[in-house]
């Protein structure tokens, strides 16, 4: 089961709390207010909520929804269609192909690229990593360990470089290589945000002038684990990028599920990728029926 590690911690407990408003009541107004304070509880953010309840509302008045059972199949199903962007959540398949890796420090953007270099691999895709976060002295050494761990290179220059040559090079060297996928971390600092946002900007023309024949992804790493921060970092990133989606990390061991379905409805960002673990398999690919499926089965 995909998201077995996760069904732990959100999935049964939201699941549990549920159970515990209803021990067998009917469904009214009070039932749905409390119901409505459950969500908002598990980190499912304020306007989110109120367009499950009020779905739920208009079913339960339309369908007769009675039990505990059908109530919690009706949010499942609700919540799907909030969280499925389509064929959005699938990585780009074609090669090659430039992934920019953003994200505050700390979120998990280095592991979460040797996770994605790790996945292509096993794919039979060659893989290059750029090392474009030259801001912090441990990224670059960071990012190395995971090359070396899953036995791909590592395009890097000193600290302090600029991160756009370290692009150029690692594009340079890809496409001398045949690479199929160039995975790039970049600096984290969103308190710098115009400086971040001018960085981005250079380094988006830079693969554009030098590989305009690449497909594309730029993928924001969100830690699960700091729930209304995530949120924030959502909207912010999403101010100075295009973001084509979410890599959700920390979804292991965390009771804060509920900001996967905030982002993807709040944001129109699809879920593609979410972190269960340290290890270069934690990485599943994020699939909104079985999210939404698992949510009280
Ligand atoms: P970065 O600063 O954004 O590059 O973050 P790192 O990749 O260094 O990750 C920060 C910490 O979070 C490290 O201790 C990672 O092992 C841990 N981490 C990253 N992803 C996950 C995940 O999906 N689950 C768990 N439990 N820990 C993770």
């Amino acid at each position: 089961m995909l998201f077995d590690k996760p069904k732990k911690s959100f999935f049964g407990k939201l699941s549990e709390k549920i159970s515990e408003v209803f021990l067998g009541r009917t469904v009214d107004e009070e039932l749905l207010e409390e119901l409505e304070e459950v969500l908002i509880t598990s980190d499912i953010g304020m306007d989110t909520t109120m367009k499950i309840i009020g779905q739920l509302r208009e079913d339960v008045r339309k369908q007769g929804l009675t039990t505990e059972q059908q109530v919690k199949d009706r949010i499942a199903g609700i919540v799907e269609s909030l969280i499925d962007k389509g064929e959005n959540h699938q990585i780009c398949q074609e090669i090659p192909l430039v992934i920019l890796m953003i994200g505050v420090n700390g979120g998990g953007k280095t592991t979460s690229i040797g996770k994605l270099a790790n996945k292509f691999k096993q794919e039979g895709k060659s893989v290059l990593l750029a090392a474009a976060d030259t801001f912090r002295a441990a990224a670059g050494e960071q990012l190395e360990l995971w090359g070396e761990r899953v036995g791909v290179n590592v395009i890097s220059h000193h600290e302090g470089a600029d991160p756009s040559a370290v692009i150029f090079d690692a594009i340079q060297s890809a496409k001398a290589r045949h690479i199929d996928v160039l995975i790039c971390d970049t600096a984290g600092r969103i308190q710098t945000k115009k400086n971040l946002m001018v960085e981005l900007e250079k380094m988006n023309k830079i693969i554009g002038r030098e590989y305009p024949e690449a497909a594309r992804e730029t993928l924001l790493v969100l830690d699960a684990t700091t729930g209304k921060n995530a949120i924030s970092q959502a909207k912010e990133f999403g101010e100075i990028t295009d973001i084509t989606g979410i890599v959700l990390t920390k979804l292991d061991g965390t009771a804060k599920g509920g900001i996967v379905i905030t982002i993807a409805d709040e944001f129109n960002m699809p879920v593609k990728f979410i972190g269960v673990g340290e290890g270069m398999d934690d990485l599943k690919e994020f699939d909104p029926a079985e999210f939404a499926g698992g949510l009280f089965n």
